[in-house]
């Protein structure tokens, strides 16, 4: 039978986008469909712009530290609206790149919601398309607990664009996006308070990153409350907001903002209409070449939900449009030592596996620690520590794991990534001649065994 396409993708993110082109670009007959915005979670709401505030939220860092370098700066003023509508300009440039990079390579982009109605079959607007395969690429949403009060709170996609920034803010959660946006409100100026259900944030995060942020959050202002959770949310007098705690406590702001995780998107994917089954957590299920229980219904990205992160949906794309259309140069994704870092204040670089992971997995670790403050602070009254850690397996001498809390945590923990992924030893780091002086040439001068 004829279709019309060879692969239909629906979503044009991370995942959808780099998967079309590649298949494109390998002779297929490619249609993605989009319903929301070109680039996806990643470009308009999530990665990119959110580095862009970091970014923005850092600058109170450097003029903090300008006085002990000799600059003298008069009382600084921050203006919301300036950095929000620069930023709404720099997506506006890339989902205009991304509209070429799909249509230059060959793609037929259709813009709408697209929903399955068979096999072989979608509808887009009305209008009904034909596949020989189907990838549904179609991302996650953020995922709010139903409590009394709920629509008053917002989400990481509200966050990018309110008008003004809030006076006093509640985060709420304690993974990526809340200890993330606890640092762009926070720094930004905004009296900020993280609110966390269990007993330290970042749960998964090695224990000395996670006690080591704890405590430089709190060196900043942060106000950290753990144990503590949100029961009803209600909306005061005055327009401000309160919030009641499960213990009873009441705290009053201007914002509630909830990052308590994010759900597959599938809202009126029709589904039901074929024989792709969902996971016990109520993610797509796909085998490892990414097939969903249809034969001709794939999925890659969030919406599988293995690792929510943008390179990952990247070489999931990529490694579908090769087996489906360039087989001979297929390779499959590699899960192990993914690098990753958390955009706080200051940042989160890790690779590898955890001091607990280590352990839970049997091997022998030695551990080895180093807190110290950064050079570039020497001159300033910051106190300020950077943390980074090595976790070595004792038999083998393999480095099993990598962890830093500082900054630029996240452009020195790429390079160790490479390192790890190529299988080097404790002795091959210690080989490696520093860069001096930098942060980063601690990672190859640690001698000492922390435990
Ligand atoms: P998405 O990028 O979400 O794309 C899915 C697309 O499908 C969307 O454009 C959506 O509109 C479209 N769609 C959905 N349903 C339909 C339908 N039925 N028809 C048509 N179109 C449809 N990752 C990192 O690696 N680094 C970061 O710093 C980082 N920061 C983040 C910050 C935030 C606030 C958030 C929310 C996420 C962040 N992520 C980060 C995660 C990253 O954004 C995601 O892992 C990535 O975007 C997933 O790509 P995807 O292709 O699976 O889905
Ligand atoms: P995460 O899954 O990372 O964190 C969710 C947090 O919310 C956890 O602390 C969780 O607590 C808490 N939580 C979950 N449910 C509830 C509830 N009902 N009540 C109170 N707290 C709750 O999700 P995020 O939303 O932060 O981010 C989604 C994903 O996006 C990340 O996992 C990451 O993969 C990706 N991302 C990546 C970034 C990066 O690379 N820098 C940045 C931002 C996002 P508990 O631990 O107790 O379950």
């Amino acid at each position: 039978m004829a279709y019309d396409f060879d692969l239909f993708v629906i979503g044009a993110g991370s995942g959808g986008v780099r998967a079309a082109r590649f298949a494109a670009g390998f002779g297929a007959k490619v249609a993605v469909a989009e319903s929301r915005y070109l680039g996806g979670t990643c470009v308009n709401v999530g990665c990119v712009p959110k580095k862009l505030l970091v970014y923005g939220a850092h600058v109170a860092d450097e003029l903090e530290q300008a006085a002990g370098y000799g600059w003298s700066l008069e009382a600084g003023h921050f203006d919301w609206g300036t950095l929000i509508a620069n930023k709404n300009r720099e997506i506006e440039r890339l989902n205009g790149i991304y509209r070429n990079l799909l249509v230059n390579s060959g793609v037929t982009l259709l813009q709408g919601h697209a929903r399955i109605t068979g096999a072989h079959e979608l509808e887009v607007e009305g209008q009904r398309y034909t596949a020989e395969h189907i990838l549904i690429a179609t991302g996650g949403w953020p995922q709010v607990p139903d409590i009394p009060g709920k629509d008053l709170a917002i989400t990481s996609n509200e966050a990018f664009y309110l008008k003004d920034l809030p006076r006093r803010v509640l985060v709420v959660g304690g993974g990526y996006i809340a200890v993330e946006f606890a640092g762009i409100f926070q720094g930004l100026g905004a009296a900020t308070t993280l609110l966390y259900r269990g007993d330290l944030f970042l749960r998964g995060f090695d224990g000395s990153v996670r006690t080591h942020l704890k405590e430089e959050l709190e060196k900043r202002g942060l106000d950290l409350q753990f144990n503590a959770d949100i029961q009803r949310i209600d909306k005061l007098e005055d327009g401000s907001l309160k919030a009641t705690l499960k213990d009873g406590r009441e705290l009053v702001a201007d914002c509630v903002f909830y990052a308590t995780g994010r759900r597959p998107m599938l809202d009126n994917l029709g589904l039901e209409n074929t024989g792709v089954e969902l996971d016990e957590r109520g993610y797509v299920r796909v085998d490892d070449q990414y097939q969903t229980t249809a034969p001709s219904i794939l999925a890659i990205g969030d919406v599988i939900g293995r690792v929510q992160l943008t390179p990952v949906a990247l070489a999931e794309g990529m490694a579908v449009a090769r087996r489906l259309f360039k087989p001979e140069q297929y390779r499959p994704v590699d899960y192990q030592n993914i690098p990753t870092a958390v955009f706080s204040q200051p940042p989160i670089g890790t690779v590898g596996l955890t001091e607990e992971q280590a352990l839970e997995a049997g091997h022998k670790v030695n551990i080895y620690e180093s807190r110290f403050r950064a050079m570039k602070l020497t001159l300033t009254d910051i106190q300020e520590k950077t943390l980074m850690k090595l976790v070595v397996d004792a038999q083998t001498d393999k480095v099993l794991g990598c962890h830093m809390v500082g900054p630029d945590a996240g452009e020195i923990i790429q390079g160790l990534g490479v390192a790890l992924k190529a299988g080097a030893t404790k002795q091959q780091f210690d080989e490696t001649i520093g860069v001096h002086p930098t942060a980063a040439e601690e990672f190859v001068t640690l001698r000492t065994i922390t435990r």
